[in-house]
């Protein structure tokens, strides 16, 4: 399992890290010493969240562990959207109060600095999180899958919603079209240009997919510029996200 979490993360960022290449040629210049950082702690992450994966994964296949079924009939339909939003959000809880919490002085200096010695991150930074750190986010969807019934191919869209979240999220540019994040959804979604403000400025936008627990909790600071990453000089180039309406960066 360790194996098929390093080998997604490399495929995942490589081919992000590719796809920034051809679209911001350079964005990343100058970075290579940090890239490799990130891909050896991304590596040893890995590692750590293949072990309770693992365990899970045998025990589902060989002693009916877990809440996983495979028979798309043994719910009603509207449950596999609904068990998809449920993970997400459970996720996302998660990681915006373990986040919040990381962000206190003694947890930060031990667990949480490395994630942000990437200054600024790239597509590498995925998984580029201290071993303590890491810990606290394998256990979620191993322990989420003994709560809450999902489907295998529903459970499938869950990771790979992480995987891809958690590599464009870092990027360092947009990917998605600007009336996703620009839009009305983009208030509620997070994507690259709200999480590039907390790597920007630390102590705002904590979540990982929704901005509904930083809405709630006063933390929510809107949209961040690219172009003013720090060490970013001349990384306008990427594209300034922009405002994000009334509750938008003045
Ligand atoms: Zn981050
Ligand atoms: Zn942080």
């Amino acid at each position: 399992m360790t194996l098929i979490v390093g080998v997604r993360y490399l495929l995942a960022s490589g081919g992000f890290a590719l796809a920034t290449r051809i679209r911001h040629p350079g964005l990343y210049r100058g970075l290579d010493g940090q890239m490799r950082r990130e891909i050896a702690w991304s590596l040893a992450s890995a590692a750590i969240y293949g072990v309770p994966a693992g365990i899970v994964a045998w025990g589902w296949q060989n002693r009916g562990w877990t809440r996983i079924y495979t028979d798309a009939a043994a719910f009603p339909l509207w449950y596999l959207p609904f068990s998809l939003l449920l993970y997400l959000f459970a996720h996302d809880t998660w990681f915006y109060w373990t986040h919040r919490w990381m962000h206190r002085p003694g947890p930060f200096r031990i667990a949480h600095a490395v994630h942000h010695a990437s200054r600024p991150p790239t597509a590498w930074a995925a998984m580029s999180f201290h071993p303590w750190e890491a810990l606290t986010g394998a256990v979620v969807i191993p322990a989420l899958v003994f709560a809450i019934p999902i489907h295998v191919a529903v459970l499938a869209l869950v990771l790979t919603i992480m995987t891809v979240m958690g590599v464009t999220n870092h990027m360092g540019w947009e990917i998605f079209p600007r009336f996703i994040h620009g839009g009305p959804l983009g208030r509620w979604l997070i994507t690259a240009s709200h999480h590039q403000r907390h790597h920007a400025e630390y102590r705002c936008n904590y979540g990982l997919y929704f901005r509904f627990w930083d809405r709630l909790c006063g933390t929510d600071k809107g949209l961040g510029r690219f172009d003013l990453a720090p060490g970013g000089g001349g990384r306008g180039a990427a594209g300034a996200a922009g405002g994000d309406g009334p509750a938008g960066i003045a």
